[in-house]
Order: C-alpha cells, then structure tokens, then sequence
C-alpha cells in the first residue's frame, strides 16, 4: 500500500518506533504466521537473533522486551500500557512465554542472540526469528519456520527477501492514487495544475482508500491520542525508566503554567510548546502510548507545533469547535504529504541516516503543516517544510545509554520551535527560495550515508560515550 497519512501517524508505545515498534509488530507478524499455518504446536523451541543498532541499543529502546510481546502476538496499535507491565513481569517470573498467545514456551530475554557489529545487507535494525520442533535421538531439531525482518523507521518493517515485491506492490499501489507523487517538485506541480492545496492533494489521495469521513475521523482521532499522551504524562512525576536519573520535567513545568499564565497571555507560547514536546517524550521514554510523528524518538514536534496552531495562529482566539476540527485535519494532511517525500526519497530511521532523518523530518513536517494552516500557499509550504530540514542537516543519533532521553526530549522542543520559525520565515515570502525541499531532501540522505556508524543509534559515539552515566 503507498505510504499514506495513516500510515506515518500510526498509534504505538514507546519509547521508539524503529526499535520498539517495530520489532514487536515483526514478532507479532511471525506469531501469527505459526498460528496460520499449524506449526504452533509442533513448537518446542524458539531462537531470536538481532543485529546491528537494534543490538547495541535494544536494551535501552525497550526491543528485546517489545520482541517478547511481538511473539506473544500483541499489535502495538492495541497492547495497553497496562498488558505490557503483566506480560513482562509474568515472563520475569515463569521463565516462560506464550507464543502466539497459545502455547507456553520457555525463553526469556537473555536468551537472544546479539551481533551489535553485525549489520544485515538490508538495513542496520535486522531481527531473525526461528522455531524448532522436538529434537530427535542425536539432538537436533528441525527448523519449523523462520524470517528475517528489519525495522527501517516510522514502525515500518520489511521482510527479507520481499524487498522486490514490497516495492512492486507500493509502486503499483501508488497508481491506484489520483494524484501519485514521489517529491517535493512533483506534488508542487499536481498543486498547481488542479488548482488546489498540498493539503487538498493528500486528502484526494487518502480518498482512494477510505471515505473523507473516515479521514477526519481517523485524523481527529490521531489528535486525540497526541493529547491523551500529554494528559496521562502530566499526571507522572519523579525519574524517567532506564536508571539515567532523567527527571520528568513536564509536571512541574505545568503547574508553574498554569499559575504563572492564568490569562494565556501570548507571551508564553514557547513555554506551552516546549511544555507539550517534552510532555509528549517523557511518555514515550517510559513506554507510554505515543503517536509515531513520524517516529517515537520525535514524537513530540509534531503535537507541540499543532497546539502552536491551535493556540496561537492568528484568528485562533475566535475559532469554533469546527474551525480547530479543520486545522488539525489540513494540518496533519499537510504534514503527512511532507512525510511522504522523506520516506520516498530518504529515511526517517535514525539507525539509517541519523537523527536529522527522524527529529529533522518531523521539524519539515511540522513546518508544513503550520504554514498550510496559517495560509501557506503551496510553495510557501514547501519553503516552510525546506527551511526546517536544512537547519537540521547533520543532526547525529547519540542517545545515552540507548535511551530515547537525552538528547531525545529536549531535541524535540528546540525542533518544534525550528519548525515555528521555518513557517514564520516561509510566510513572510512568496515561496520562491534558492533551496528546493527535494535538494534537501537529497543532501539528508546523502549526509546520513556518509555518517559515521557510531553516530546512526548505536550508543557508540557522541553524548553517548562523553556523558557519564550514573
Ligand atoms: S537522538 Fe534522535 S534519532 Fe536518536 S533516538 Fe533520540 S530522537 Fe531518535
């Protein structure tokens, strides 16, 4: 199916949408294969190998523990906060875990195989999973069934061997779109020759798969679950999962808020966006239920540039239920059309090309979005969504301790306000600049090729290395 808005804003937990995500779709992918095709209760044994990033940092980004749930056939658009907790402390427990969710199996996380140097020709976050049947008289077992899946961002996966027919089915699913575009200079021509929005033209794609109702309603429902996240995370306090000492900032911040801007003076806007970027990533970092926007780790730009718009616009003051049910919807649309350009032409992993590929491309989409709402014209939007990436070209991935903590959840407030200013910059032109978006776009993949490995989440460079963990 082509890449579409639903698909970059997927409902997941945290604390990453490549590492955890993911893999835990994967897992749930392969469990209900041995369940479709009889193999379950021939199963007597499982192995689990990772490789690459989703071996050096998996501990800390939650991936073994999120395999485990795959395995057991939970989806991560439905296992609640709540399951995840029972499930990991009755495997801690038992030694034991329910593949597919029927048959008892022993295994438990320190089981799985690691090859943190070992990266898969495919892609750096590549997951084996393989079952065995009883072991005859000499000891071996038969291999029952096994795959070989890698998680290339965004909570996307692709199966080995597949690759081929993923693309043939996508490029063919794009024909079934009214208005197929693969970049920036392309969706900029479809605006112009019908006349219509970058918004419009996403809308009229989403319209080749479900009805325009079920498109609000799917994108309001997105919005909701963003503000369900800052609501459950005001109401944590204390230290952030992981043993870095990180503590949640966002509670205090909005105690203090809510004394200090009793009147919701326009002052403190940046205080509300950082308050909801860092809101948003605190839930994420202690597994909480997120939006992928377009991945977990950035997962607070998008809803803290969205209550920008909502908030803060121009006109917003008087604006009915309606008016702001419009806003989020040509929002993310717009938002979701810029997504699409980074996933057709770059990555949004940032085991693949760095952090400009997840934190700089929500920033680009976020960008996108606020100027299509505030007015944009179409080249506008894209000088917005072009302004946000260029200045974060060469943002590296180093979290410490493989947590999605720090840099994670600060980046994403400075990057919400990067992307304010890319649409205020944009707005105050007429669209017409010396960088295209899909320039960019180009130079992010080619810069995140040459990126060191050390820099591509492996924990192994950077603040990870220079920080001292205690
Ligand atoms: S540094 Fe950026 S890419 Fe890396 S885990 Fe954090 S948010 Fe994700």
């Amino acid at each position: 199916m082509a890449v579409g808005v639903f698909e970059l804003f997927s409902v997941g937990i945290g604390p990453s949408s490549s590492h955890t995500v993911g893999p835990m779709r994967a897992g749930a992918v392969f469990a209900r294969e041995l369940r479709e095709r009889g193999f379950l209760e021939h199963v007597a044994s499982l192995r689990v190998d990772l490789y690459g990033s989703l071996a050096a940092t998996g501990h800390g980004h939650g991936t073994f523990t999120a395999v485990l749930l795959g395995l057991e056939g939970f989806e991560p658009e439905e296992i609640l906060p709540e399951q995840v907790e029972e499930r990991l402390a009755s495997i801690a427990e038992t030694g034991k875990l329910s593949l597919a969710g029927k048959v008892e199996l022993p295994y438990s996380v320190e089981e799985m195989v690691l090859h943190p140097l070992t990266v898969l020709p495919r892609h750096t976050n590549g997951m084996k999973f393989q079952v065995f049947g009883a072991p005859g008289p000499d000891g071996s077992a038969a291999v029952l069934h096994e795959a070989t899946f890698f998680s290339v961002g965004g909570g996307f996966i692709v199966r080995e061997g597949e690759e081929d027919t993923a693309q043939k089915e996508l490029d063919e699913s794009k024909k079934e779109l009214p208005f197929p575009f693969r970049t920036a200079a392309e969706l900029l021509g479809r605006c112009s020759s019908k006349g219509l929005s970058i918004s419009d033209i996403m809308l009229v794609n989403e319209k080749a798969s479900r009805s325009e109702e079920e498109i609000r309603e799917g994108l309001l429902h997105i919005w909701a679950v963003m503000e369900a996240c800052v609501e459950s995370s005001l109401k944590r306090e204390g230290l952030l999962p992981g043993g870095l000492k990180v503590r949640r900032r966002a509670p205090d911040w909005h105690e203090r808020l809510l004394k200090e801007d009793k009147d919701r003076d326009a002052k403190y806007w940046q205080e509300w966006v950082n308050l909801i970027a860092l809101a948003v990533n605190e839930e994420n970092a202690s597994g909480g239920r997120v939006v992928t926007a377009p991945t977990n780790g950035a997962a607070g730009i998008i809803p803290a540039v969205l209550y920008y718009a909502l908030n803060y616009a121009p006109g917003m003051d008087k604006a009915t239920q309606e008016d702001k049910d419009e806003v989020v919807v040509k929002f993310l649309l717009a938002a979701g059309a810029v997504g699409v350009l980074y996933k057709e032409q770059a990555s949004i992993s940032g085991a693949e090309v760095g952090c400009q590929g997840e934190v700089g491309s929500a920033s680009s989409m976020a960008a996108a979005g606020l100027a299509e709402v505030m007015g944009g014209t179409p080249g506008q939007v894209e000088n917005a969504a072009e302004i946000a990436m260029e200045h974060n070209l060469g943002l590296t991935c180093d979290p410490i301790g493989g947590l999605v903590q720090v840099p994670c959840i600060e980046r994403n407030a400075i990057a919400a306000a990067k992307a304010i200013n890319a649409a205020k910059m944009a707005l105050w032109g007429d669209g017409t600049h010396r960088v295209s978006l899909d320039e960019v776009i180009v130079t992010m993949r080619e810069t995140g090729k040459d990126m060191s490995h050390k820099y591509k989440e492996t924990a192994m460079g950077g603040l990870a290395v220079n920080v001292v963990e205690c």
